[in-house]
C-alpha cells in the first residue's frame, strides 16, 4: 500500500460503514478541468486584464467599481463563463457519493458550477460565493434570464458595447456571484446552522482556507466528525485533531485513489470519460437524464422538456443551467448585512482569482 492509501484507510472505512460526507471545496478541485489560473502571468486571462487599465486588481470584483465600469468584469466573465470546462474526477467522486445516498452537503467557494454539471443536485449544494445561474440589475434588482444576458454579452457592436443592461431602468446587470461589498447568500448561514453538528465526515478540498466566513467551517465541525484535508499544502487547523487525515496531493489523484480503494474506479472513469473525452452526444443525453432524475418542482417542466438537439458540453451545461435557474427561484438568495474587513477582501479576491 502507498503512503496515501494507508492515510486514507479510516476515510474508506467510514464510507464503507455508510457514513455521509460533507465537502468544503475551493478552486483547487477545478484546476484539473483546465480553468485558467488568473494570477499566472502566462495565461491569456492575465494579459487581457492588464489591457483593461484597472485602478487595482480587486476592482474587477468590486461592486462599486462594477457600477461605474462593468467592462473589466465582463471581459473576465467571457473567459470564465460556465460551459467551457468539464467537471474533474473529484467532482464526479462527489456524484458517486450522492448516488449511494452518502452525500451530506457540498459547500463550495467556486463559481464555476462544475458540481452541478457533474450531476450533484441543488439540494446538496451551497454556493458560498454565488454562481452564474441567475442575474440581476444592480440598480433595480430586475432579473435577466441567462439567454438574454449572453445575447447582450455577444452584442459587442451594439450601443451597450457588450455589457448586459437592464431593460427596465438601463442599469447594469450582473450574475449573482458575490462581489466585494456584497453579503454571502443567506442560505449559506442557515444551512450551516443546521449542518454543523451533524457532520460525520468532512472533506476539505482544494482551498487555502483564507476566506472568511467559509474558512472557519472546518473548525466548527463537531469533534466526532472525521476531517480530511485534500490539498497540496496543509491549511487552517487541519492536522490539529488526532483523527484528522492529511492527504497532501492533487485533488484528482486523491479522488482516483479513493475510488480504487472503494471499488468505484470503473464507475468514476466512466463518468469522467463521458464528459472529458467521450462522444459529445452522450454528454447531452447525460445532462437530460440528470435533469429528469432531479426532484420535480414547479417550473421544472420547461427546463427538462426533451429535445433532440445534439451538441457539446456547452449545450449540455445550458440545459443544466436552465434547471439551476428554475430551482433557484424556490430558494431566493437574500444578501445578508454582513460586512467584510479589507484583509478578508483581499484574501477572498485571491481565492476567487484562482478560478
Ligand atoms: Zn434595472
Amino acid at each position: 500500500m502507498t503512503d496515501l492509501e494507508l492515510k486514507l484507510a479510516p476515510l474508506v472505512d467510514a464510507i464503507k460503514e455508510g457514513k455521509k460526507v460533507a465537502f468544503f471545496n475551493g478552486a483547487g478541485i477545478s484546476t484539473a478541468a483546465g480553468i485558467p489560473d488568473f494570477r499566472s502571468p502566462n495565461t491569456g486571462l492575465y494579459a487581457n486584464l492588464a489591457k483593461l487599465d484597472l485602478p487595482y486588481a480587486e476592482a474587477v470584483f468590486d461592486i462599486d467599481y462594477f457600477k461605474e465600469n462593468p467592462k473589466p468584469f465582463y471581459t473576465l466573465a467571457e473567459e470564465l463563463y460556465p460551459g467551457k470546462f468539464p467537471p474533474t474526477k473529484f467532482h464526479h467522486f462527489i456524484k458517486l457519493l450522492q448516488d449511494r445516498d452518502q452525500l451530506h452537503r457540498v459547500y463550495t467557494q467556486n463559481i464555476d458550477t462544475l458540481e452541478r454539471l457533474a450531476g450533484v443536485k441543488d439540494e446538496f449544494i451551497i454556493e458560498a460565493h454565488g454562481s452564474f445561474a441567475n442575474n440581476h440589475c444592480v440598480d433595480c434588482s430586475e432579473e435577466m434570464d441567462t439567454e438574454t444576458l449572453k445575447a447582450h454579452m455577444r452584442d459587442k457592436q451594439g450601443k451597450q458595447n457588450g455589457i448586459p443592461t437592464c431593460t427596465k431602468c438601463n442599469g447594469y446587470v450582473k450574475p449573482d456571484i458575490v462581489f466585494f461589498g456584497e453579503g454571502l447568500p443567506k442560505k449559506f448561514f442557515t444551512q450551516w446552522d443546521q449542518d454543523c453538528d451533524q457532520i460525520e465526515v468532512a472533506i476539505v478540498a482544494g482551498t487555502s482556507l483564507t476566506v472568511h466566513p467559509f474558512a472557519s467551517l472546518p473548525s466548527d465541525v463537531g469533534k466526532k466528525g472525521l476531517r480530511v484535508l485534500v490539498n497540496k499544502d496543509r491549511v487552517g487547523d487541519l492536522g490539529r485533531r488526532k483523527s484528522d487525515i492529511l492527504a497532501l496531493h492533487e485533488c484528482d489523484h486523491v479522488a482516483e485513489t479513493l475510488a480504487t480503494l472503494l471499488g468505484w474506479d470503473k464507475e468514476l472513469n466512466k463518468l469522467y470519460g463521458e464528459f472529458g473525452k467521450g462522444d459529445p452526444v452522450e454528454s447531452v443525453d447525460k445532462a437530460k437524464n440528470k435533469a429528469e432524475e432531479s426532484p420535480k418542482k414547479e417550473g421544472d417542466l420547461k427546463a427538462t422538456s426533451n429535445d433532440d438537439s445534439k451538441g457539446t458540453i456547452k449545450e449540455a451545461f445550458e440545459k443544466a443551467e436552465d434547471k439551476v435557474k428554475e430551482d433557484s427561484k424556490t430558494h431566493p438568495v437574500t444578501p445578508s448585512e454582513q460586512s467584510k474587513e479589507s484583509e478578508q477582501k483581499l484574501a477572498e479576491l485571491v481565492e476567487k482569482l484562482k478560478i
